[in-house]
């Protein structure tokens, strides 16, 4: 195995990292990750990424992409994810829609989306779990009923996280109402324009401030060329698409700006008169949390390496999940750790130090084991795929 990146990829890093210095500012970072709605300024910075060629490298050049390998986008998230956690500015429709569109979907969706994806101008939001359906999915009760050239939709959807700024959702819904068929062969997908009528957005807050919604469906029309693939294949199309999605959203990457925030902070504070930095404990959790870094990049090399080699995928992408987001956890506990009653100022405290980071970090960290699956959910997919433990529920 050679998980190195070739010359063009190189290269087409240190291009990248340029730009991103001189055009990736905080605050556009912060408008997406928070999650606080993609303001004016992150929407100008995704038609930025697209104008000067670093959207849709992987994707197919009919369709405005550049018809290269997936390293290109795993490098470009990794090398936003450096800066301040940033992701790609719209998200879901690069990470999950285009992909999967350019697998199942249509021409005519195809023609239509991907290449406004590329060019950075629409954004989708996810909309898969339900009060009663998060870890067993499956189980989801929106009901599309087929009407020949049109569905009409019912049902709700909750964490459909990017619904109150985004243009289209990204719709899982039942199709097959039988009783007696495996409840994960009634699903299809849909792509659906958010300001139908019948749809209705309310917010739901995290505990670190961060909007999520709810998502009301009142008898709503939804064309029938909107279907993605088959009809009741949603949900293999949904499972087709988890890899890749693991590989591209957890990228170590964006853990890199809280440590060294965290070794900024250790070298430049006194606890006593004596610098937190020759604190033997302090040394050693800053230390452990280097080589735990490191870990996760190489697991997340790996997946990658098996993506862009088109070798199968299994549970490789939940062990990055699982190691990346745990480590999160740890690393931020680390920074509550090392700044002591400091940790808990936020924001708009004068004496906060490393402005606020680590407080709302500590918060936003507990979402990292349950948004797009949860770690016990991993854990179980990694002892039955990867380890030929009985399926156990
Ligand atoms: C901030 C946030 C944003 C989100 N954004 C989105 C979004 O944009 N779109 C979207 O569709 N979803 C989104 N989600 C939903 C997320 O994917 C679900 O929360 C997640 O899949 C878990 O589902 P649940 O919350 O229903 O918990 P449950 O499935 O009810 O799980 C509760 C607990 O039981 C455990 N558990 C459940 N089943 C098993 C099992 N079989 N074995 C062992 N343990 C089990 C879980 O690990 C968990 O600890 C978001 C969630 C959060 C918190």
């Amino acid at each position: 195995m050679d998980f190195g990146y070739t010359e063009e990829e190189q290269a087409y890093r240190k291009r990248l990292s340029k730009f991103l210095d001189e055009n990736l500012t905080e605050d556009i970072a912060r408008q997406n990750w928070e999650d606080l709605g993609v303001g004016p300024e992150a929407r100008e910075f995704s038609r930025k990424l697209a104008v000067n060629g670093f959207l849709g490298m992987s994707w197919p050049t009919a369709y405005g992409g550049k018809g290269l390998g997936p390293t290109y986008d795993f490098i470009l998230l990794d090398e936003l994810g450096k800066r301040w956690g940033a992701h790609v500015p719209l998200d879901v429709g690069y990470t999950m829609v285009g992909p999967t569109i350019l697998r199942r979907g249509s021409d005519a969706l195809k023609q239509s989306f991907l290449p406004r994806i590329i060019d950075g101008e629409i954004e989708f939001c996810l909309g898969y779990t339900e009060p009663n359906a998060g870890s067993d999915l499956a189980s989801m009760q929106m009901r599309a009923e087929d009407k020949g050239d049109h569905f009409i939709v019912n049902g709700q959807k909750t964490f459909n996280t990017e619904c109150h700024y985004s243009e289209y959702h990204w719709l899982a819904a039942r199709t097959d109402f039988s009783p007696d068929i495996p409840k994960h062969k009634g699903i299809s997908l849909f792509v659906v324009d958010m300001d139908s009528p019948g749809i209705t957005v309310r917010p739901l807050w995290t505990m670190s401030g961060e909007r999520t919604n709810e998502v009301f469906y009142d008898d709503v029309r939804v064309p029938g060329e909107r279907m993605i693939g088959e009809k009741n294949k949603g949900f293999y199309y949904m499972m087709e698409a988890i890899g890749s999605e693991r590989n591209q959203v957890f990228v170590p990457g964006r853990l890199v700006p809280l440590l060294e925030d965290l070794i900024r902070y250790a070298k430049e504070t006194k606890f006593n008169g004596e610098p937190l930095a020759e604190d033997p404990l302090i040394r050693d959790r800053l230390a452990q949390a280097a080589i735990e870094l490191e870990v996760a990049a190489v697991l997340a090399d790996h997946s990658r390496w098996l993506e862009s080699n088109g070798l199968p995928m299994s549970y490789e992408p939940e062990i990055t999940k699982i190691f990346t987001s745990e480590l999160e956890q740890r690393l931020v506990d680390t920074g509550m750790q090392l700044l002591g009653f400091f940790s808990q100022l936020t924001e708009d405290s004068i004496r906060v130090p490393l402005r606020g980071r680590v407080s709302w970090y500590y918060l936003h960290s507990f979402m990292t084991t349950i948004g797009a699956g949860t770690s016990e959910v991993g854990r179980s997919v990694i002892a039955q795929r990867g380890l030929g433990l009985p399926r156990a529920y």
